[in-house]
């Protein structure tokens, strides 16, 4: 079954369809008039998975969605024009430049944490790029990848871009395809037997992974600001996974979090805006990792609606457990350091984040902090934004992950750049004689 549809889809590729731009563009906005179109039932299905807010479907996940369609319509032509690029004295009068042309079939394997985003605005570039794509919705996000398989067809070019729905036994076997890029979005265990199962093809990847991505809070700050963030109960790839922060400062960081959850009103299971964890596995996951652990607040659960409060711990030791692995829940962990070298020391000593937040008015710390550190992005004085601006690529470094994306970083992404040089014969003899033997070029001519 998986097999028909890769072979459908490359046999659909090589016919050529998916090349033309005004097939390319055609087909962005008719993804677009899905979105328009289908609108209330992806929230009620991103309910039903996690609980998300109404007001959280179109601002987390549809919004950034349709920007990236309408950048990628109207870039296009430019997106996939020829580079020229600098000649040298032995080819100026040649054609020298770099030509974006689809790689052909991609797989995108997408996450159950915004499971429209993270499989859509792959396709996005994916389309854009000429390529076909055939999207692997995860199986933990059932409404939303149901919805996706029963939308898709009514939109796209079903052959060109089918939607394959399934669990770990139907992502086996499609990677046990040839595809000429895999996009992958998830957990870094799973990253690894992606790149395995590529490595058998020497299929390039994009892994899309997770990790611990630290919050230093300097001591010099506006603190109300530096507290003020929260979506998704934690379950983003890019959330604050830890605080780092000076003992001095850390009952006042606790104290502008409990402001901020006030947000929620004075109990956040009742409120329509909080969501809930994915499944009662990542629940029970999420909860060990509190085990022995007073919160410094919330701390409160419920199993059968697989409810976490919004939690924090104070002073947790840097060998414990929740610093151990990533969170991806409501739980957020304050270690303490005892300034910005340690801070520095902390962050450096660890694997590569994906994203470092910095809140801090002092600018050398900032400075310090964005030189000294390394991570596949950063914001300062706010979490996550710098996921918001399609001219920055989004991605990995390290075991964050490897390849980048959004707008035209998606575009590139999913692009050969193929090396061109069309030589104009006409200098043949002036400009290549010297190339060829004998070297003695007044010997040869006589
Ligand atoms: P998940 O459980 O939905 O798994 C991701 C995909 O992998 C799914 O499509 C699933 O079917 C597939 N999969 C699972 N097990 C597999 C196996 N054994 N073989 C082949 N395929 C398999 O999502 P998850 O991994 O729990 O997602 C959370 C993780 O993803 C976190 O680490 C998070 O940080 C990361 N994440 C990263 C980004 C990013 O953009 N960098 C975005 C979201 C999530």
């Amino acid at each position: 079954m998986e097999m028909q549809v890769v072979q459908r889809a490359r046999e659909n590729f090589l016919a050529g369809r998916s090349r033309p731009l005004e097939f390319r563009v055609q087909q962005l906005k008719s993804l677009q008039r899905m979105i328009t179109d289908r609108q209330g039932e992806i929230a009620t299905a991103l309910k039903q998975d996690i609980n998300r807010s109404q007001y959280d479907t179109p601002l987390l996940e549809l919004i950034g969605l349709e920007n990236e369609i309408s950048l990628a319509v109207s870039k296009l032509a430019q997106w996939a024009a020829p580079r020229p690029v600098e000649k040298s004295l032995l080819t100026i009068s040649d054609q020298v430049y770099i030509q974006p042309e689809p790689l052909g079939v991609v797989l995108i394997i997408g996450a159950w944490n915004y499971p429209w985003a993270l499989t859509l605005q792959p396709l996005v570039g994916a389309i854009a790029a000429g390529n076909a794509a055939v999207v692997k919705p995860s199986e933990l996000s059932e409404y939303s990848a149901s919805l996706l398989k029963a939308l898709l067809p009514r939109y796209l070019d079903q052959e060109l871009y089918p939607v394959v729905c399934g669990g770990v036994s139907e992502t086996q076997e499609l990677l046990r395809q040839r595809f000429d890029h895999i996009f992958y979005t998830g957990n870094s265990t799973v990253g690894k037997l992606v790149m395995e199962a590529a490595a058998r093809h020497l299929t390039p990847v994009t892994l899309e992974l997770g990790g611990k991505s630290p919050c230093y809070i300097d001591k010099d700050v506006d603190l109300r600001v530096a507290c003020r963030s929260f979506v998704n109960c934690g379950q983003t790839c890019i959330a604050p996974d830890y605080i780092l922060c000076e003992p001095s400062i850390q009952n006042r960081v606790v104290e502008g979090i409990r402001q901020t959850l006030l947000f929620y009103g004075p109990d956040p299971k009742s409120s329509p805006d909080y969501g809930r964890i994915i499944n009662q596995r990542h629940f029970n996951r999420v909860m060990a990792l509190l085990d022995g652990y007073t919160a410094a607040l919330g701390g409160q659960s419920d199993s059968s609606q697989r409810y976490i409060a919004p939690t924090v711990v104070k002073d947790v030791p840097p060998h414990a457990r929740l610093m151990q692995e990533e969170i991806f829940g409501p739980l957020l962990p304050i270690v303490t350091v005892s300034d910005i070298d340690d801070a520095i020391h902390f962050i450096s000593e660890r694997e590569k984040p994906l994203a470092i937040y910095v809140f801090s008015s002092n600018k050398k710390v900032i400075k310090r902090m964005l030189a000294e550190t390394t991570s596949g992005g950063v914001t300062v004085n706010d979490v996550m934004m710098h996921y918001t601006l399609n001219s920055l690529p989004f991605g990995g470094v390290g075991q964050s992950g490897t390849g980048r994306y959004h707008g035209k970083h998606t575009f590139d992404q999913l692009s050969h750049h193929r090396a061109c040089l069309v030589k104009s014969l006409g200098m043949e003899e002036r400009v290549n004689m010297p190339r060829y033997p004998p070297q003695n070029h007044q010997k040869a001519r006589r």
